[in-house]
């Protein structure tokens, strides 16, 4: 092994120093069971379809049998959370099986839920079945929707009973236990960097940053002069691709915890995520952020920027000159804004500059705010809009829009008046792009997607589950595998959030870590 191991070998909860990660040992499970396996992933690694199917898999990706010659380890981090540093953190409850090297690219294997480690805590190491499911369609729903992200491999039940919460008589609520195996080329946090720095132990810091740049960016020399900084540049940029890539499709993590943060620009951590139904930058689906909403929609370019800073902070030691690290975080800023701004206008197909743009992409983003508007389906629907399109009197707001407003009866003048403005702008904006309509909605569909998870979605695929009906799970999988193409007899799912979801637990509201 390149990097420090801790030298104890068991599995109890503790604090670990100058170590990279501890040795541990999966939790045998009594019954496990395969619910759903991504054929996928499972290429990327060379594992076919009669692989997936076997006792084998099964065993081994429950953590019941250990691969030979492999030895599991959870990965000790640290990290702020919510704004303030937590110390230790660490894989609590997921366990690194192995790394496998398939078509020149490494992927670490690692369970989630299988157990406790050095890391857990005060908690137990697993997890339910409801948070695997909901990790297990999202991350690969990210994927397709061309997001930087980390993979599920398989979903398993455990057999065995989780406690997350007690009933109102005060029984407890027994949950089925599940597994997912999530794949990555590393898990590597921010936070896994902060935990040395904050220990001052900057031997154990080289040692991972240097381990970090010699496997994972493989385009910086590691002899230049820079080599720490161009790292960090590297970071910064994927980082600030992944949160574009967010708000372009409305994805909200609710849980940007720098220990959540990969490394690789990753999208990790799949906990109380939400996608917006109405646009609102103010939304979040994390109950525990109700008060100050630190991980709402709208802030999370700046919360990215935030804990790149945190970063920065981390690797100060290995650089000792903060001048820099400003430039690059100052670069963020501004690449930010540009970006945000060409991905806004790819959204409603604007290729050309003009002046007015950036006011137009405002403008709409005020409008989509007046009254509740899914934002999937608006984006979507924009795209059938022609540049010819003449607004009558009777169709003051285009059917196209109306459709993604939730109360479209009862609109106010000034809303009204809002989206008028707004269409009138846009269409005059329009005739300045020389693609023809369908080249123009070509363009718009392949950015905006048709289908995402929606969090009731999610939520009945839970349900279901819960009952042994796994047919949602598989439904949502082969339908999200292709976001942005029109689906066969899938309409329902590109529809507007219904009223009986708003408010129902799971659906809209979601906790940490279950
Ligand atoms: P999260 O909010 O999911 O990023 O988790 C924060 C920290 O809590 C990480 O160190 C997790 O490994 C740990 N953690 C979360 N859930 C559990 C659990 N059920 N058992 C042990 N550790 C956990
Ligand atoms: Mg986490
Ligand atoms: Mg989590």
């Amino acid at each position: 092994q390149e990097l420090p191991a801790d030298p104890i070998m068991e599995n109890t909860r503790r604090q670990v120093p100058h170590a990279c990660f501890s040795y541990v040992t999966p939790k045998k499970t009594t019954a496990p069971s395969l619910i759903h396996a991504s054929k996928e992933t499972a290429a990327l690694l060379g594992i076919t379809s009669a692989d997936i199917i076997s006792d084998d898999f099964l065993q081994v990706f429950t953590g019941n049998s250990i691969l030979p010659e492999t030895n599991p380890y959870a990965m000790c981090y640290g990290g702020h959370q919510f704004g303030n540093w937590a110390g230790q953190l660490g894989d609590g409850r997921a366990i690194n099986l192995t790394t496998i090297r398939h078509k020149n690219q490494s992927y670490s294997l690692q369970l989630k839920g299988a157990g406790e480690t050095p890391y857990s805590r005060t908690a137990d190491g697993l997890a339910v079945l409801r948070s695997s499911i909901r990790e297990y369609l999202c991350s690969e729903a990210m994927h397709h929707l061309g997001i930087s992200t980390t993979r599920a491999l398989s979903l398993c039940l455990s057999g065995d009973k989780v406690l997350r919460d007690m009933l109102y008589d005060g029984n407890p609520a027994y949950e089925k236990g599940a597994i997912v195996c999530r794949v990555a080329p590393s898990f590597l946090r921010f936070g896994s960097y902060e935990i040395f720095a904050s220990r001052q132990d900057t031997h154990t810091l080289q040692a991972l940053v240097d381990y970090t740049i010699k496997h994972h960016f493989p385009s910086i020399n590691p002899t230049a002069p820079d080599a720490y900084l161009q790292f960090f540049q590297q970071v910064c940029n994927t980082t600030l691709q992944m949160i574009i890539d967010w708000q372009r499709v409305g994805f909200v993590h609710g849980v940007m915890n720098t220990d959540n943060m990969s490394i690789l620009g990753l999208t990790i951590d799949y906990g109380p995520y939400g996608w917006l139904e109405g646009y609102d930058p103010q939304w979040t689906p994390n109950t525990t952020d109700r008060q100050f909403k630190r991980y709402r929609y709208g802030n999370q370019p700046h919360i990215g920027l935030w804990n790149l800073l945190q970063l920065a902070n981390a690797l100060y030691p290995l650089i000792q000159d903060a001048k820099p690290l400003e430039a690059i975080l100052n670069g963020y800023k501004d690449t930010f804004e540009s970006t945000y701004l060409q991905m806004m206008k790819a959204k409603i197909g604007l290729f050309e500059k003009a002046p007015e743009d950036l006011q137009l992409i405002e403008h709409l983003e005020e409008t989509l705010q007046l009254a509740e508007t899914d934002m999937t389906i608006f984006f979507r629907n924009l795209s059938s809009l022609t540049k010819n399109h003449s607004l009558t009197s009777k169709e003051i707001i285009p059917q196209y829009i109306k459709e993604a407003i939730y109360n479209p009866d009862t609109l106010s003048p000034e809303v009204i008046n809002s989206w008028t403005t707004w269409i009138t702008s846009y269409l005059n904006r329009l005739q300045k792009e020389p693609l023809s309509d369908s080249e123009r909605k070509k363009k718009m569909d392949a950015v905006n997607p048709k289908y995402v998870l929606r969090n009731y979605m999610a939520q009945l695929a839970i349900e279901a589950a819960d009952k042994g009906d796994y047919s949602l799970i598989e439904e949502f999988y082969t339908l999200l595998k292709n976001p942005y193409k029109t689906q066969p007899d899938s309409q329902k799912w590109f529809a507007k959030r219904p009223e009986w979801a708003r408010h129902k637990a799971g659906c809209s509201m979601l906790s940490c870590s279950s």
